[in-house]
This record gives C-alpha cells, sequence and structure tokens, in this order.
C-alpha cells in the first residue's frame, strides 16, 4: 500500500497535464476558428443587426394604420428576404408548356443584315430626330440625363443608342475590340428581348441604370480605381440587368409554380433568369461583342457580371447595405482623396452596391423624371395586382390599385430603403454625392407634401394618422433604442411582417366574418344595424390608432439627438443567430 500511494500521485499529475495540454489545443482551435470566419461573421452581423433595426421601425410604422401597414409589409416583403405566406394555387397546364432544357426568353430576331460600318447612323440607330438626340446625350456623363426624351429621339430605341453612345465616350470598342457591327447587333438584340408591354422593367429602365452607372463610374473618388475590363463588366451588367423581366415579381413567380422558379429552385429566379439571356444572346448571329477578349478575360468579366446582377436582387439589399456601411468605416483614401481598393474582394463589393444604387436611383433623379419612373412602377405593381385578383390568390402589398397609396409608398421607400443607401454611399465617395442627396431629400418632402391632398383613395379613413408620423420618420433609429430593447430581448422575436401579417390577417378576418353574418343570417333590415357596428368598430381601431401614435411621438421626441443608421457600428454589436433567416 505505501508504494502505490506515489505511483497514484504521479498518474493524477500526468492526467493533469493532458487536461492542461487539451484545453491548450482547443483554445488554439478556438482562436483558428475565429480568425478564419472573421469576415462572414463581421459581415452576417452588420447585416442582422440592421434587419433587425429596420424590423423594428417597420413594426412600429405598421402599427399606425392600414397603409402605414401595407407600407411596411411591401418594404419587408421586398427588402428584407422575407416571404409571404401565400396559398399556392395549382399551376395551369398554359404555363407548363414551354420546356425546360433552353432558356425561354431568348427569341430569333435578326439585326445584322441592314448593318454595315458604312451605313452605321451616328448614334447606332435609325432615327429622322439625330440633331434633337444630339443635343439630349450633350449630358451622357450627367446624373440628370433625360432618358424619356433619349427614347423619344431614338426611335424608342434608348438602351442600344445609350449603350453606343457610352462605348464610345469610353472607347471602350477599341479597347476590346469590339467589331462596331456587332456591337450594334448586341444590343439592339438585348433591348428587343426587354418587353415594351412591360410598364416599368422595360429597355428604358435598362438604359437608365446602364447611364447611372456609367455616372457614378466616373465619380472623383473612384477616379482610376477600377479597371477597363471591370467598367466593361459593370456597364454590361447594368444594360442586361432586368432583360426578359416578364413584369411581375419573383414573390409571384413562386407562388404561381412558374416554369422560371421551377428552373432557378425559387432563389434570385429573375436574376437568374436575366443573367441566362444577357449571356445566351452573346451566341446569335454576329451577336459576340466579347470575340476578342482573351479566355481570362471572358471568365473575369462573366464573374463579375453575374456577381453586380445576383446583387440586384431587392432581397439581398441589406447584406449589401451592411458590407457597404463596413466598408465605409474601414474606408482608406489616398493623398488625393481617391478610394483605396486593394483586394478583388473591396472592388467587387463597390461595384455591386453602385449597380444596386443605380438600379434604386429614380428617386435621385430630377423630380419630373422621378414621377414618370413612379408611374410605371405603380402601373406595373397594379397589373401584377390584378392578375393576382383574377387568380384568387392574395394580392401583394402596393399591388391592389384600389387600397394602394403611390405617395406614402414613396416616402417610406426612400426613407427606410434609398435614403439609407445613397447616404452610405455618400459617405464611400464623399462628397462627391451631395448633389445626389440633396435631389433625394427635396423629392421626398415634395411626396410628403401631396400626401393630404392626394387623390389616391382612401378606403379606409385612417391614413391621417400615419402623415404625421412619416415625416417624423426620416429612419432615424436609435443606437440606445436598440440597445436597451436588445438587453432584454431574448423573447422578442416578432418582426414587423409577422406583425404586418397578423394585423392584415385579423382585418380580414374580421371582414370576412362579418360579411358571411350579413350575408347568411340577417335579414334586409337587419344589415342596417350591422353596419353601424362595422362604423363603432372602425371608430375604435381609429382611436386605438391615434393613441398608438401618440405614444410613439412622445418616444421619439424624448431623444432629440438621435443617431441615424448610418453613424452606427455594426462591428460593436454581437450576432444575434436568431434573428433572420440566412440569405446567402
Ligand atoms: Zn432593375
Amino acid at each position: 500500500m505505501l508504494i502505490k500511494e506515489p505511483l497514484n500521485v504521479q498518474m493524477e499529475e500526468t492526467y493533469q497535464q493532458m487536461a492542461r495540454e487539451t484545453l491548450e489545443e482547443l483554445d488554439w482551435c478556438l482562436d483558428q476558428l475565429e480568425t478564419i470566419q472573421t469576415h462572414r461573421s463581421v459581415s452576417e452581423m452588420a447585416s442582422n443587426k440592421f434587419k433587425r433595426m429596420l424590423n423594428r421601425e417597420l413594426s412600429h410604422l405598421s402599427e399606425m394604420s392600414r397603409s402605414g401597414n401595407q407600407v411596411s409589409e411591401y418594404i419587408s416583403t421586398t427588402f428584407l428576404d422575407k416571404q409571404n405566406e401565400v396559398e399556392i394555387p395549382s399551376p395551369t397546364l398554359r404555363e407548363r408548356e414551354k420546356p425546360m432544357c433552353h432558356i425561354s426568353g431568348v427569341k430569333k430576331l435578326t439585326h445584322s443584315s441592314s448593318l454595315s460600318n458604312s451605313t452605321l447612323p451616328r448614334f447606332g440607330v435609325k432615327t429622322e430626330h439625330e440633331d434633337a438626340l444630339a443635343r439630349e446625350l450633350n449630358d451622357l456623363n450627367k446624373w440628370g440625363l433625360n432618358i424619356f426624351r433619349v427614347a423619344e429621339f431614338s426611335n424608342n430605341r434608348p438602351l442600344s443608342c445609350i449603350m453606343f453612345a457610352i462605348f464610345q465616350e469610353r472607347d471602350l470598342l477599341k479597347t476590346f475590340r469590339i467589331p462596331v457591327d456587332t456591337f450594334v447587333t448586341y444590343v439592339m438584340t438585348l433591348e428587343d428581348h426587354y418587353h415594351a408591354n412591360v410598364a416599368y422593367h422595360n429597355s428604358l429602365h435598362a438604359a437608365d441604370v446602364t447611364q447611372s452607372t456609367h455616372v457614378l463610374l466616373s465619380t472623383p473618388a473612384l477616379d482610376a480605381v477600377f479597371t477597363d475590363l471591370e467598367i466593361l463588366a459593370a456597364l454590361f451588367a447594368a444594360a442586361i440587368h432586368d432583360v426578359d423581366h416578364p413584369g411581375v415579381s419573383n414573390q409571384f413567380l413562386i407562388n404561381t409554380n412558374s416554369e422560371l422558379a421551377l428552373m432557378y429552385n425559387d432563389e434570385s429566379v429573375l436574376e437568374n433568369h436575366h443573367l441566362a439571356v444577357g449571356f445566351k444572346l452573346l451566341h446569335e448571329d454576329n451577336c459576340d461583342i466579347f470575340q476578342n477578349l482573351s479566355k481570362r478575360q471572358r471568365q473575369s468579366l462573366r464573374k463579375l457580371v453575374i456577381d453586380m446582377v445576383l446583387a440586384t436582387d431587392m432581397s439581398k439589399h441589406m447584406s449589401l447595405l451592411a458590407d457597404l456601411k463596413t466598408m465605409v468605416e474601414t474606408k482608406k483614401v489616398t493623398s488625393s482623396g481617391v478610394l483605396l481598393l486593394d483586394h478583388y474582394t473591396d472592388r467587387i463589393q463597390v461595384l455591386r452596391n453602385m449597380v444596386h444604387c443605380a438600379d434604386l436611383s429614380n428617386p435621385t433623379k430630377p423630380l419630373a423624371v422621378y414621377r414618370q419612373w413612379t408611374e410605371r412602377i405603380m402601373e406595373e405593381f397594379f397589373r401584377q395586382g390584378d392578375k393576382e385578383r383574377e387568380r384568387g390568390m392574395e394580392i401583394s402589398p402596393m399591388c391592389d390599385k384600389h387600397t394602394a397609396s403611390v405617395e406614402k409608398s414613396q416616402v417610406g421607400f426612400i426613407d427606410y430603403i434609398v435614403h439609407p443607401l445613397w447616404e452610405t454611399w455618400g459617405d464611400l465617395v464623399h462628397p462627391d454625392a451631395q448633389d445626389i442627396l440633396d435631389t433625394l431629400e427635396d423629392n421626398r418632402d415634395w411626396y410628403q407634401s401631396t400626401i393630404p391632398q392626394s387623390p389616391s383613395p382612401p378606403p379606409v379613413g385612417q391614413d391621417k394618422e400615419l402623415n404625421a408620423c412619416m415625416d417624423k420618420f426620416q429612419f432615424e433609429l436609435t443606437l440606445e433604442e436598440s440597445s436597451e430593447r436588445e438587453q432584454g430581448e431574448e423573447g422578442d422575436k416578432s418582426t414587423p411582417n409577422h406583425v404586418a401579417q397578423d394585423c392584415s390577417q385579423g382585418e380580414e378576418d374580421d371582414e370576412e366574418g362579418k360579411k358571411e353574418e350579413e350575408e347568411d343570417i340577417m335579414a334586409e333590415e337587419e344589415n342596417e344595424d350591422i353596419i353601424e357596428e362595422e362604423d363603432e368598430v372602425a371608430m375604435e381601431e381609429e382611436e386605438q390608432e391615434e393613441e398608438q401614435e401618440e405614444e410613439l411621438k412622445s418616444h421619439l421626441e424624448v431623444r432629440p439627438d438621435k443617431e441615424r443608421l448610418s453613424d452606427t457600428s455594426p462591428v460593436e454589436e454581437e450576432e444575434d443567430s436568431s434573428s433572420q433567416a440566412d440569405d446567402t
């Protein structure tokens, strides 16, 4: 027994030694893992944080009134990667006719026969208004170019014309040895694959985004940052980014079991399709504008273009914005004020945000131009709403022509989406985007001022509270609020979408219930009583909403210097893994 004791002690020491070593190894492993995942987790942290903050603001908004609820629902389903839970009707036979083995949007069209270098018109398109067109194209390098007039004077070929002008201006045909007849054939073919009968997502929008990208590429803060190939890729991406758009949303395509949703497994359905068509058209007769690029150049161009067009999926908006904010906070500039972007990942990140900004640039344009875009997008939404109504589907937010509030939706769209994005872009290229931001703010105020005398039908009379509130809502998210809420937030997982859905669901249920009662139980005379009852319910709802509004007002007034979303540092926050679905 006496001999065994030291042995035991010895063994215990050995075990302790081993345990210490194992612990050290585990620590080392953890360190390694943390280093490896740094980039991803910072980006996700930031994105999740902004989604949470926006969610919170939207749930306030959706509680405000029915129209606030609709605007909130539109923003959260479009820009927060959330999906409406909608009952999906079975597909009709007609939708299944087309085979899946080819890209469905590509049509056979020929332009090449009529074109040769000698007969090429001055701006690549045949027109009787060449002088007027030349005058409009004097603004080619300006943010205020009027693309509607370019369309008018170019025989309705705004995309072909603007691409031709930009490629000439940048000398890209020479740099990449693109035969001019091939170029014109491709851009005309591309333009033909935009749907002229779609109100917004037609070739005019593509031309607008291309020209806007062209201007952004020339911003002084990005002088000589991008290679010619990157510039070529950005312009090409902008030109093809909505080709063959059917005028309905991804969610509509998914909900109707469309061929396209099937093809792309519900993930960025349209964006994948635009890319496929844009690249496929290069294979048409005399259309390969990249024929003289090296294999490597073609490969990197393709990679860049895919990245940028997929980033135009609005459900990726928050991740893009979060990455851009992180970049702004760590940005380095040269002595002459130009951004330092050494790595490919940084440059592509700026490029994908640039095209996204161009895609969301309507509210930053001169008011007369912006208003035309608004009319067009609402027309497209309403047509989708009509289709949904015909099919007995739930009508998507902002798509119901009987209830949508155009002006309010623009104010909400600017406050929650466009302004935060452009403000961050403005920080990145400071001070280059100051005029753009000024125009954006003026336009926002204009739409805000049109709300009270708006002729848009407010079918339920509770819209007035929202006007007052939206005024205060210049997306003033507070850091204090977020930290204060997050401390005790474990159980608070509600999202405005849920809130919004719950509210609208409740309203609809109520209304349906009442209708049934009306139809089934009541005699005609008794109907009057029901209507009175309904009025009472509506009044009660109204009172409740007013109370909520008052509460929110006082809530906002307590904190005079609110920090804007853009002033917050996403990196400081800890990740809340429960908050959002992964959208990579
Ligand atoms: Zn677009």
